[in-house]
């Protein structure tokens, strides 16, 4: 499958790993938006939030397990935001479903 993600998963496609497990897999976005900012995605290639079902969501908890986990090692004590864009009028732009972990900073609300 020509997926960007599942190649940087595979190590095809270097990467600036954080975190890595059976399930998920971590690493800084390539065009940060914030002084942290990570993308955390499950090794299994889901398109999108709108592919979640019965039999997958138990890696997007465990995404959200980690991505606690990570805010503490990166001492987002103050906050943080996780977003997930879904679909082309949302902006997602890499069909492999990604969660931003981005802090260290300020943000607005709603965001643009
Ligand atoms: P989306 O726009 O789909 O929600 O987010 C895709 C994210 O992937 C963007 O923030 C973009 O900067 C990041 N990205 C795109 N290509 C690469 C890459 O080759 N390596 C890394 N580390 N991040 C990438
Ligand atoms: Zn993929």
């Amino acid at each position: 499958m020509d997926c960007l993600f599942c190649k940087i998963i595979a190590g095809e496609i270097p990467s600036s790993k954080i975190y890595e497990d059976d399930t998920v897999f971590a690493f800084n976005d390539i065009d940060p938006q914030a002084p942290v900012h990570v993308l955390i995605v499950p090794k299994v290639h889901i398109a999108s939030a709108d592919d979640i079902n019965e039999k997958n969501s138990d890696v997007i908890a465990h995404i959200f397990e980690v991505a606690a986990k990570i805010a503490k090692e990166k001492g987002l004590s103050d906050g943080y935001r996780i977003v997930n864009n879904c679909g082309d009028q949302a902006g997602q732009t890499v069909k492999h479903i990604h969660f931003h972990l981005m802090g260290g900073r300020d943000f607005t609300w709603p965001a643009g």
